[in-house]
């Protein structure tokens, strides 16, 4: 088979890791007519559950990603930490891996990305927020005055606010990285946000690029808390700006799949390039019934080499996230009361089949929709009353 044929309907496509992301994405997959073949240690992964075949082993493991090679042609990822050497790995027992280390590696390591990210600072005018590296002792008293109060974030491993502190002062910022196990990290100057938005865009193996209509990302205690789209805040002029560097960056990474680029709007009107994730991204779920073709359905045919799907949105909508706290109440735990919420027919329930409900796990996500903003604040507002949903900033 010539490198540059599709991999069609029927055939085996793996993915590395298994949780909710690798769940939507098999369900794209089979709903495609793929079978999927799962990497993942967790006996009950939630991809693990649905694919056809779940390998369950670590992803360093040779003979897991031998037998993996077997049975896939190509293989993605939907856990951002694979190690870059278990992709490689891949590539050498000849699979298609979408997208390459070299796409994965930089998200994986703020201080790698904000060197990428700052490579945009000049020519698009969007760089990353101001910062400084922090990786041993000297650098500290290196770093200038004007970068605090600022967020220390250790380069490796971070997500949904974890890895993170928020430090005013000098001795704060050593006790900090003390804190840390003094691991290498990234000091940012706290940044003056008026709202943070997404970019989704996708890459096929021939270079078509296609990008997902902006989407505005609200946070709660550091986890994404809803995605609205389109994004009520932001002007035509930001989101072409936004669009337009997304496109360069995906195609300047050489890189085949579904990428989010995350973006926060100053109060000042300037934009600032914040993290990407090399996968389809919580807030894209939107796509799944806004949008003619899903994130998910979109990186099944990027790493099928086969056309790229269309992004056009046929309906506003709003992602609301689902976190372990609606299923608990102080000591008691309880299935949360769909059939209320589904009372309203606009409201399109995906839950990742997660047996243990834990404060701040992600368990699913409502789509919402509605004809517009206000449509959707307002059925925003009676779900989260009918779950219970209040959560502080
Ligand atoms: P992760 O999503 O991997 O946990 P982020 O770097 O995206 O880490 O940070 C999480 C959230 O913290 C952001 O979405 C934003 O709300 C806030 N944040 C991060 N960096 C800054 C910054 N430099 N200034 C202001 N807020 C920030
Ligand atoms: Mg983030």
């Amino acid at each position: 088979m010539s490198r540059l044929d599709p991999i069609l309907p029927g055939s085996y496509l793996g993915i590395l890791g298994g949780g909710q992301l690798g769940r939507m994405f098999t369900q794209a997959a089979q709903a495609m007519g793929y079978k999927v073949c799962v990497l993942d240690p967790d006996a009950h992964s939630p991809a693990g559950l649905v694919a056809e075949m779940h390998i369950q082993a670590e992803y360093t493991d040779h003979q897991a990603l031998a037998q993996m090679a077997k049975y896939c042609q190509a293989v993605s990822t939907e856990f951002e930490n694979v190690p870059a050497l278990t992709l490689d790995e891949l590539e050498k027992l000849g699979v298609y891996v979408a997208p390459n280390s070299q796409g994965v590696s930089i998200a994986q390591n703020r201080i790698v990305e904000k060197k990428f990210l700052a490579t945009w600072q000049r020519e698009a005018g969007i760089g990353p927020a101001p910062h400084a590296v922090i990786e041993r002792e000297e650098d500290l008293a290196h770093v200038a005055a004007d970068l605090l109060p600022g967020i220390l974030k250790t380069a490796r491993m971070g997500y949904d606010g974890k890895g993170q502190k928020t430090v005013k002062t000098a001795e704060e910022l050593r006790e900090a990285w003390q804190q840390f196990d003094r691991v290498p990290c990234v000091l940012e100057k706290r940044m003056d946000l008026d709202f943070e938005v997404s970019a989704l865009v996708a890459r096929g193996h021939d270079d078509e690029v296609v990008i997902y209509p902006i989407a505005q990302n609200m946070h709660r205690q550091g986890i994404l808390h809803t995605s609205t789209v389109p994004a009520p805040a932001i002007n035509a002029q930001q989101a072409q700006k936004i669009s337009d560097a997304a496109k360069e960056m995906i195609r300047r990474l050489d890189y085949v799949g579904v990428l989010c680029i995350e973006f926060f709007v100053l109060k000042n009107g300037e934009l600032v390039a914040n993290e990407m994730a090399p996968r389809p991204h919580n807030s894209g779920h939107y796509t799944q019934d806004a949008c003619v073709c899903s994130q998910f359905e979109q990186q099944v045919r990027a790493m099928a080499r086969l056309p790229l799907g269309s992004t056009a949105q046929h309906t506003p909508a709003m992602m609301l996230n689902l976190l372990g706290d609606e299923w608990l109440s102080g000591d008691t735990q309880a299935e949360p009361a769909w059939a209320e919420v589904l009372r309203f027919p606009e409201a399109k329930l995906h839950l990742y089949g997660k047996a243990e409900p834990r404060q701040g796990r992600k368990m699913g996500h409502i789509n919402l929709i509605a004809k517009d903003s206000e449509g959707l604040n307002s059925l925003c507002a009676q779900v989260s009353a009918i779950l219970k949903i209040n959560r502080q900033e």
